[in-house]
């Protein structure tokens, strides 16, 4: 016969068991949860540009092809679909491959400065197209040298300042700046938009979060860039941060380590 204390040891050893599993089975419960919203929202990301190309295909091919100012029109529509598209699947993959992992940061030094030149060079004929004009504010005296990915940053700095555009008024205001202290560099990425409500403020990050989905849609977003933004900087033990007031615009910012020694590679 067996004395108490062991079998109160048993029945302990039993209990914890029981909880680690439980616990396990939880974890697998919101994973699995979170599979299923996953693609629930995938599915229904791809759907909208593949029901609006399908669309225009289909009036076309009831007749409207017949009419060669509708034929043009409604082609240009059915290509600017299947882009958006294009680009969703492509965010997707980047995204799916960041979180699982897969995709490797390759660490070079280089100037943030001549960075941002290149994404404001590549960003310039959007925001004068809409009467804007992006101001780099930065010391000319100064370097601002960093170990980092430079294509990630430049990927992050291409996502912030095309918001900025993007979810600006017309003839509005984009600056941005860098700012060099003696361990870190500042990138900040400003606009005098419409601002995102406090209660979206925290939730723009997540994937296909967006605070106005018709007009994210129309200027061709994904609602996955801040997603990826995030992501890139965690990689670089960053984080990105956000300030913003309705009716007066907002500012994205994050930091990168200065780099002090020579040019290294590496990975
Ligand atoms: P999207 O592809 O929709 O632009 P993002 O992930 O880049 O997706 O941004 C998520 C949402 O955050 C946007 O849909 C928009 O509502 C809001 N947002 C992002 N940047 C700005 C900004 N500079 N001003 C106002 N709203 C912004």
């Amino acid at each position: 016969r067996l004395s108490i204390s062991p079998l109160r040891k048993i029945n302990k050893t039993i209990n914890t068991y029981a909880q680690s599993k439980n616990k396990e089975i939880e974890a697998l419960q919101k994973n699995a949860a979170f599979r299923r919203e996953f693609i629930a929202d995938i599915s229904h990301e791809l759907k909208t540009p593949i029901f609006a190309a399908q669309g225009y295909i289909h009036t076309l091919l009831d007749g409207a092809v017949e009419d060669k100012s509708v034929r043009l029109k409604f082609l240009k529509r059915a290509a600017k679909s299947l882009n958006a598209l294009d680009k969703l699947v492509q965010d997707l993959l980047t995204l799916n491959q960041m979180e699982s992992g897969v995709i490797k940061f390759h660490f070079e030094t280089f100037d943030l400065k001549e960075v941002i030149h290149e994404v404001i060079e590549e960003l310039e004929h959007k925001a004068e197209r809409r009467d804007m004009l992006i101001r780099f504010y930065y010391d000319k005296e100064k370097t601002y040298r960093t170990l980092a990915d430079k294509d990630k940053i430049f990927r992050v700095c291409q996502n912030l300042i095309s918001n900025a555009i993007k979810y600006n008024n017309d003839g509005g205001e984009v600056e941005v700046h860098l700012k060099s202290h003696k361990n870190h560099i500042t990138v900040e990425v400003k606009d005098n938009g419409k601002g995102i409500p406090p209660e979206d403020l925290k939730r723009i990050f997540e994937r296909f979060y967006r605070v106005e989905k018709s007009r994210s849609r129309e200027k061709g977003g994904t609602g996955l860039g801040l997603a990826i933004v995030k992501h890139i900087l965690e990689g670089h033990k960053s984080k990105i941060s956000v300030s913003s007031t309705l009716g007066k615009g907002s500012i994205f910012s994050f930091e990168l380590p200065v780099e002090k020694g020579g040019t290294r590679k590496g990975s």
